[in-house]
């Protein structure tokens, strides 16, 4: 038999090796480069039991994706044996993702009388690191980073003993023969301090003294590496905004376990339920009023990032600090993270006291995920550590393998073959050389490990965009590759599409800060019928011009401006107050508008979300994308769709329709003069969204016959707005598809552009 999927560093051998020995089978079971091959020799009955055992009892972090079956002739062995790895040939196994450490383990290491007490590298075939480690396919331990550590004796015979929890457990280790914890700065190096017996170690005893003193402490972790204060120290997280040049961005916070989550977060089952995950993902829930973390953490925000530990030296800091500790990426401002140890020590020199390191080296580079939950389902934000690689399966076959470079920001690439759409970790905007070499040196690493060699190459339609050039390069250089551009509308439409499996066609709503339009225009506030192979478009929202370009995105009062003047409102005659706070610029701001100069006209509904947020007084300037729609949401609260009411946005009628945004800003302006609180404005706003979202899928409706609807683009991290506008559009009879496994912004853009190039290719 050959069983297909996540089968290899998961323990699957040893548990195939004691499930054939427990009845009684001869045979053999070994890893390829296909997965999991076994033979199985003995009674018919026997024989019949393993079948069905192998899918219903596999290991918790196997995820079997097909089981082929067929017979030979017996050889007459009794006896069962684990057949040695071979190198070579095509590769087409599943290297699993990280997975925080299990129960079992941490009980080893709160034990005394163990070999491991006290060990922060303590792992099992059930857990511990595995794509971050990884150098090469097959999974085995010489193409891992563990390969420099030769196992004691006791490891060794855990490892070649079929009945022990670390049978085969490739990155197994112990004080006496594995990695040890550093200790750097200040001014000291605490080296190998971790030895049997002694608990948590004078590194990370010394370590947690730093940061109760209100230091800045590098940690070392599975992905990269973290910087890391005291939650409950303003000055502390202060000084680490200043140092890291991050103005009021959230920082995540970990906290020892679920009760310790409870203390600062109101937890429904679902988010509890993730926060405790193997995958161990950042969780946005609702912060509690009082919740004891210092302003710093996450300033103006109604909701806090959590996490639990999930690697064994996060438990033992956090038991050894015993209060919450921000775990924030190890970067200046918008690097990627950083995860060589020179390289730490290098670029966070500035900003870290101390280090916390190790000596085993991380291959790959991956930031912590982060998750909401939305009506009991996971909703991925960003699908990086505990995720990646995982594939996204579709239902079809690639014909050619593709490569998908992805958007600008939030930048994910996208490797796929046969059914398989391996999506990398988060990469990050590409901006700077940093982040371009670890998108083209993830991409090389990608390839290797999955044997994919991408003769379709898809790429945005923006000329500017890093990754499109990366894509027309690799035609430049001769390489034989068919290159595919994708509108990047329809690209997030096909990425949600794919998400759930599905093919269209459909009715796309596209809502997002900025997508490079066919007619060279910003398009953002998109309807699309569409389904894998292309798309129409059906309506959008009513351009209004970007005064200023790019400084119209980084403050949110010049759409304010541009928005009133579309909808006829002089507002500093009306005396408005975001006039009177930008009277300085405003009316030049709004001369440039009218003029058409440096003002780029848009759609964008992420814009729309930002006039609202400056006009309402909410925010006039952003330091980090989406900010203003944040607030805003966070402004209407999770129950907006209730009794508050709702505007509406008139649509005229063409081919594409146009709805009149700008609607939505006359009536803030008509509430503002009204003395309506501010609450019931942005949850009116809100209602507004879902309401011209739900009469523009009407008129497609009417005009297609089609009844399914995509939401996709990032406006729809939004979860009043989400929930609001699936609610309405299911009231009203439509069936909607919304994003869970694939982030709906960016991010997703990868895997949307892969399944249209493909369709395109099968044609
Ligand atoms: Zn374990
Ligand atoms: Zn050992
Ligand atoms: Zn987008």
């Amino acid at each position: 038999m050959r069983v297909e999927g996540t089968v290899q560093g998961v323990g699957f051998r040893p548990f195939v090796y004691s499930l054939a020995s427990r009845l009684g089978l001869g045979g053999v079971v070994g890893n390829d480069v296909d997965g999991v091959f076994a033979e199985v020799e003995g009674p018919p009955g026997a024989v019949r039991k393993f079948l069905l055992a192998l899918e219903n009892e596999a290991p918790p972090l196997a995820r079997i994706e097909r089981i082929t079956t067929r017979e030979i002739l017996p050889n007459g062995s009794g006896a069962f044996a684990i057949a040695p790895s071979e190198a070579g040939g095509p590769r087409r196994t599943l290297v699993s993702a990280d997975s925080a450490t299990c129960a079992d383990c941490l009980a080893e290491m709160a034990d005394p009388a163990d070999r491991r007490f006290g060990y922060p590298f303590i792992n099992c075939t059930n857990c511990g690191p595995r794509f971050t480690i990884v150098t090469d396919v097959p999974y085995d331990r010489p193409l891992t980073t563990m390969a420099g550590f030769t196992m004691c004796a006791p490891c060794a015979a855990e490892y070649h003993d079929p009945a022990d929890r670390r049978f085969h457990a490739q990155p197994t280790c112990c004080p006496a023969c594995g990695p040890a914890l550093w200790l750097a700065g200040p001014g000291t190096v605490v080296a190998g301090t971790v030895v049997a017996g002694t608990g948590a170690g004078e590194a990370v005893r010394r370590a947690a003294e730093l940061i109760l003193a209100g230091q800045v402490l590098a940690v070392k972790g599975l992905g990269g590496w973290h910087l890391a204060v005291d939650a409950c120290s303003q000055q502390a997280a202060a000084a680490l905004r200043g140092r890291k040049h991050r103005e009021d961005k959230p920082f995540a916070v970990m906290v020892a376990d679920l009760a310790a989550a409870r203390l600062l977060c109101e937890l429904d089952e679902a988010e509890a339920a993730l926060l405790a995950s193997q995958r161990r993902p950042i969780v946005l829930s609702a912060r509690r009023p009082g919740a004891a973390v210092a302003d710093a953490v996450a300033p103006g925000n109604r909701q806090l990032g959590l996490m639990l530990p999930y690697t064994p030296l996060h438990h033992l800091l956090l038991a050894a600090i015993g209060r919450p500790l921000v775990l924030t990426s190890g970067n200046v401002s918008d690097e990627p993270i950083a995860y060589r140890d020179s390289d730490a020590l290098d670029r966070l020199g500035g900003i870290a006291d101390a280090f916390l390191g190790h000596d085993r080296a991380i291959h790959v580079r991956a930031d912590d995920s982060v998750v909401r939950a939305l009506r009991g389902r996971e909703m991925l934000m960003r699908r990086s550590r505990g995720y990646a690689p995982e594939p996204v399966r579709v239902r079809w076959a690639f014909r050619r393998p593709v490569l998908a470079c992805g958007a600008e920001l939030k930048n994910t690439f996208c490797l796929a073959k046969e059914n398989h759409a391996f999506l990398s970790p988060h990469i990050g905007d590409l901006e700077n050389a940093e982040t371009l070499r670890s998108f083209t040196e993830g991409i090389e690493h990608f390839r290797r490990l999955f044997d994919i060699e991408p003769r379709v190459v898809a790429h945005d339609l923006h000329p500017e965009y890093l990754s499109t050039k990366y894509a027309l390069e690799l035609e430049e250089d001769g390489r034989d590759v068919h290159l595919a551009g994708v509108q990047h509308h329809h690209a997030h439409i096909a990425s949600c599409l794919a998400d759930n499996g599905e093919d269209g066609p459909v009715i796309g709503v596209a809502f997002d800060g900025t997508g490079f339009g066919t007619d060279g225009t910003i398009w953002g506030g998109e309807f699309l019928v569409a389904d894998l192979a292309g798309f129409t478009r059906g309506g959008h929202l009513d351009p209004v011009p970007m005064p200023g370009g790019a400084a119209a995105i980084r403050q949110p009062w010049r759409m304010a401006a541009a928005y009133l003047d579309a909808a006829g409102i002089g507002a500093a005659a009306a005396g408005l107050d975001v006039a009177r706070r930008n009277e300085r610029l405003w009316a030049d701001v709004v001369r440039l508008a009218r003029r058409g100069v440096h003002s780029p006209v848009t759609s964008s509904a992420g814009r729309l979300f930002d006039a609202a947020a400056a006009v309402l007084g909410v925010r006039d300037a952003v330091n980090y994308e989406g900010q203003a729609a944040i607030e805003l949401e966070q402004l209407a609260g999770p129950d907006a769709g209730g009794g508050a009411g709702a505007y509406r946005a008139g649509i005229e009628p063409g081919e594409p329709f146009r709805v009149r945004g700008a609607d939505l800003i006359r009536a803030i302006v008509a509430d503002l003069e009204k003395g309506t609180a501010a609450d019931v404005i942005a949850a009116r706003f809100h209602g507004g969204v879902t309401g011209l979202i739900t009469e523009g899928c009407e008129l497609l409706r009417e005009r297609t016959g089609l009844s399914t609807v995509a939401l996709s683009g990032g406006v729809f991290q939004n979860l009043v707005l989400l929930h609001g506008t699936a609610a309405r559009l299911e009231a009203r009879g439509f069936s909607v598809l919304a994003h869970s496994r694939v982030p709906c912004n960016d991010s997703g853009i990868s895997l949307g552009q892969a399944v249209i190039a493909a369709a395109a290719d099968r044609r």
